[in-house]
């Protein structure tokens, strides 16, 4: 087995990088390589597994055997520990020009293993302006052995002169069969709960894998896929908006809360809280409470950042309700993403138009425009509400 033997219903994709991984291995040996990249740009719909993608492809570089799966360099990389390997993951809602170059600097320094520098660079869309342009000058004039993988969602993402120097990897949406064999082959989840968790995510492999492990995940999707049956009055609707907001708040807390308490100690412990000396460390004291503040509004932003993401997820979700709606009212014979909720989306079918039903769509694909350009979820979602409503 290999690294890329995870990435699933990507052949395509995994051919490109697996001819590139033995490039590169070529000019290691001291041959040409051609074919060898040192700037890549992973994309590709959320959950088809940019990510992934990008870090087998570092283990194929990194590993002297071009990504056997089961060495130590293999396994490094993909615990995210190997000292040639930085992953950078945005953690708030965009990424600082300051954060880039220093980031740059480290990317320049030489492998400490002897083969590539990778630097594995998430969610590159969320660079800003002037850390994208500084990313650019980097990209333009690679050290000679440093390779920089780029992820974000479609190529448009990104500035089109760092686009035009990247090589690109588009990843597909797994099939659902595809998607349901790998956690019942190697997550070992019954075949039943696995179909299901497929159809549902529909081809989001992450999040079918929460979907099939985690019943906290299955009953937040059973609340959310609720609402539209329980729209029948403007009270409700609020109500309805609330719980939602409430919830994506709820989840942002659960995943901050120990991550932020770490890191504010560990910050604490640097600038020497707590000691009574004079002179330099009453200095170092004050330069702890900018640097405090700083990781104080890093955190906000990722809280923000986690809320926002749920309650888009929260959002796609209805939206995939309506559209199993939308396809029972056209009697199209295509697999239902919420086929377990088969009594409650025919009762809709039945009770609207498929002209409402495009509606709804329209007003829910609103509020997550509206909740990206920054409008009060509650607002957003109390207006979404009412519009589903009818
Ligand atoms: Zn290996």
């Amino acid at each position: 087995m290999t690294v890329f033997a995870d990435l699933v219903g990507q052949e395509q994709a995994v051919a490109v990088l697996s001819r590139a991984a033995a490039a590169a291995a070529e000019v290691i040996a001291g041959g040409r390589g051609a074919g060898m990249t040192h700037a890549w740009l992973f994309t590709g719909p959320p959950g088809s597994g940019r990510e992934d993608a990008a870090r087998a492809f570092a283990a194929a570089l990194l590993c002297p055997d071009g990504g056997c799966g089961h060495c130590d360099q293999c396994h490094q990389v993909l615990i995210g520990s190997h000292p040639d390997l930085e992953t950078v993951r945005p953690a708030g809602l965009s990424y600082s020009v300051k954060q880039t170059r220093e980031l740059i600097l480290r990317a320049a320094g030489a492998p400490t293993q002897g083969r590539w520098r990778v630097i594995l660079f998430e969610d590159a869309d969320r660079a800003t302006e002037s850390a994208a342009n500084a990313l650019l000058k980097a990209i333009e004039e690679p050290p000679p052995r440093t390779v920089w993988l780029l992820c974000a969602p479609a190529p448009d993402d990104l500035m089109i002169t760092i686009r035009s120097r990247c090589r690109l990897v588009t990843l597909a949406t797994p099939s659902t069969e595809a998607v349901a064999h790998v956690l019942a082959t190697r997550d070992s989840v019954p075949w039943e709960t696995a179909g299901f968790a497929a159809r549902a995510a529909q081809g989001h492999i992450s999040r079918a894998r929460s979907l099939a492990l985690d019943e906290d995940v299955r009953r937040r999707r059973e609340a959310v896929l609720a609402i539209p049956k329980s729209l029948t009055g403007v009270g409700e609707c609020v109500s309805a908006a609330e719980r939602l907001v409430k919830t994506a708040e709820e989840e942002a807390a659960a995943a901050t809360a120990t991550l932020n308490e770490s890191e504010t100690a560990e910050l604490r412990r640097l600038y020497g809280e707590g000691s009574t000396g004079k002179g330099l460390n009453r200095g170092l004291v004050r330069g702890g409470a900018g640097a405090l503040k700083e990781l104080e509004d890093r955190q906000k932003s990722r809280a923000t950042r986690i809320k926002r993401d749920s309650l888009d997820a929260a959002l796609l979700e209805l939206v995939s309700f309506y559209r199993d709606v939308l396809a029972m009212q056209f009697g199209a014979a295509v697999e239902l993403a919420n086929d377990d909720l088969r009594f409650d989306l025919d009762q809709i079918a039945r009770a609207s138009t498929p002209e409402e039903t495009l509606r709804r769509i329209d007003a829910i694909m609103r509020c997550r425009e509206r909740l990206d350009a920054n409008v009060n979820p509650q607002i957003a979602i109390e207006a979404m509400m009412l519009a589903l409503r009818g």
